[in-house]
């Protein structure tokens, strides 16, 4: 989501603790983020909500390219254009991944595997249990993300700079226009002259939000998305300062999916424990983000309860699957274990990328033998992550 989605920005980094707000998840991200600021593509923070949140958006090539070479700096062995569409099992455990290639169809021998695909596929393929969305046909709306350049950066910071000022023009404007959703976060790039654009939200034809594991709703999905994205340029040129002249820069190559199957794990984090700012025995890292649930029409806000420790702890358990899935499994990011409104927090990249260090750490300690929450704690710390 973070590059082909369009994403740009990088949210649940920061929170605020003992009133300061300050960077709460480190470690790999830490990494990224430097190797983005090197390369010219990360902006400065951005502070929003009366200073509750804070972002930094960043240049979708600069990411693609740091993350290149990043991972080529640690010779990871990478297969693009891959896409895993079965398991084989035994004894309990992965065996070996199939994957679909352009060469055709390998089997891949594994060892441990992490199943990071957002939407839990070898989790399910194995037999793992999961619920797709609210478990009763509802999930996050997806989006179609799009950059917008050719803006006045002075007129239009003016005009819509503050969070959330977009929303009254857009009410102002509601009976000339069919937009797709209330509440739109429209905020510069590092170039100002260039901006990102979250606004489009996509349906299937019974109004339901588009469930991504279904073939034809996703594809359906990519066209509705830039149809709403040509409507809502329309509103811009003519209602909004600094949007006169804009064009539109680049539309995300796929589809933005928030949710779709989260897998069942030890431990599923609930809405209720991230705004109560939850602390666990096996934390592995932070999240910074508050709920944002994007429901019909509509984007829903929940806040931490203690503005001054607005974050909550992530549990190992959340990357563990429950039995009958395979042994030598562990999910992360998205499709973790988390409830539906958890992952409506939970989701933002800053906690995915705790939960990525923290599989991919365990899955090495287990592989060289006995292996204790603590000891990934450990390893966790020494690399830079924030655990507490
Ligand atoms: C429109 C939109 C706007 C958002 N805005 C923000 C924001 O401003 N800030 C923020 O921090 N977060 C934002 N998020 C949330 C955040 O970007 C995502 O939740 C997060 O990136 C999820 O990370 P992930 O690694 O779990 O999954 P993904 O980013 O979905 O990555 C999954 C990866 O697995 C690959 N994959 C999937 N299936 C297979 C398969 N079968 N075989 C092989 N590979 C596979 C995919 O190609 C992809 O590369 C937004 C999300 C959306 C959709």
């Amino acid at each position: 989501m973070g590059t082909a989605g369009g994403v740009t920005n990088f949210a649940g980094l920061y929170g605020r603790r003992e009133g300061r707000m300050e960077q709460l998840v480190r470690g790999v991200a830490s990494e990224l983020l430097d190797r983005i600021e090197a390369l010219g593509g990360l902006n400065e923070p951005q502070d929003g909500m009366g200073g509750r949140i804070r972002v930094r958006s960043y240049d979708v090539a600069a990411y693609k390219c740091a993350a290149d070479a990043w991972l080529t700096s640690h010779r990871v062995g990478v297969l693009f254009h891959a896409l895993a569409c079965g398991v084989h099992l035994e004894d309990g455990r992965i065996d070996a991944l199939l994957l679909q290639t352009r060469s055709g169809r390998v089997a891949i021998k594994a060892q441990q595997v992490i199943d990071a695909s957002g939407d839990a596929d070898v989790a399910a393929l194995s037999g793992a249990m999961f619920t797709l969305g609210d478990g009763q046909g509802q999930m996050l709306y997806p989006s179609t993300m799009f950059r917008i350049g050719e803006v006045h950066a002075g007129r239009a910071q003016a005009a819509i700079g503050e969070f959330g000022a977009i929303e009254s023009l857009m009410e102002a404007a509601a009976e000339r226009y069919a937009f797709p959703r209330r509440g739109a976060i429209l905020r510069p790039q590092r170039n100002p002259r260039q901006w990102r654009a979250n606004v489009t939200q996509l349906r299937n034809e019974s109004g339901a939000a588009v469930d991504a594991t279904d073939a034809l709703e996703l594809s359906a999905a990519e066209m509705e998305g830039r149809r709403q994205i040509v409507q809502y340029m329309r509103f811009l040129r003519a209602e909004v300062p600094g949007f006169e002249h804009a064009e539109i820069a680049e539309i995300a190559a796929q589809v933005g999916i928030r949710e779709t199957r989260r897998v069942h794990c030890q431990h599923m984090l609930e809405g209720q424990e991230v705004i109560s700012g939850a602390r666990f025995p096996d934390s592995i890292g932070l999240n910074a983000w508050p709920i944002e649930a994007h429901v019909d029409g509509a984007v829903q806000w929940q806040h931490f309860l203690d503005p001054d420790n607005a974050y909550n702890q992530l549990p190992y358990r959340m990357l563990l699957p429950l039995q009958p899935a395979p042994r030598n499994l562990w999910v992360a990011g998205r499709c973790a274990g988390m409830t539906h409104i958890g992952q409506s927090a939970a989701r933002a990249s800053g906690a995915c990328f705790a939960m990525g260090q923290a599989a991919g750490t365990a899955a090495t300690l287990s592989l060289r033998g006995c292996f204790e929450v603590a000891q990934l704690q450990r390893a966790l710390k020494e690399k830079g992550a924030v655990l507490v």
